[in-house]
């Protein structure tokens, strides 16, 4: 088996779908399709950016080490 290849997929919006993808120099694209894929889709994305949004709050309001997982 391919180790760890779940943190090496990316979001193709014609399969609707995270997918394995081919790096080229700026882009990645879907293996299925050939699509351009996107690191999110954009409701991760909107959620991800509330997310560290929120993050960048509480960290302002105190100072301490909590969860800082999101790469
Ligand atoms: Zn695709």
């Amino acid at each position: 088996m391919l180790h760890d290849f779940q943190n090496e997929k990316k979001y193709c919006p014609h399969c609707a779908d995270y997918v394995c993808f081919l790096q080229s120099l700026n882009d990645s694209y879907c293996v299925e399709c050939g699509s351009k894929v996107q690191l999110f889709s954009s409701d991760d994305k909107k959620a991800f950016l509330r997310a560290v949004r929120r993050d960048r709050d509480l960290s302002n309001k105190r100072t301490g080490i909590d969860r800082r997982n999101v790469s």
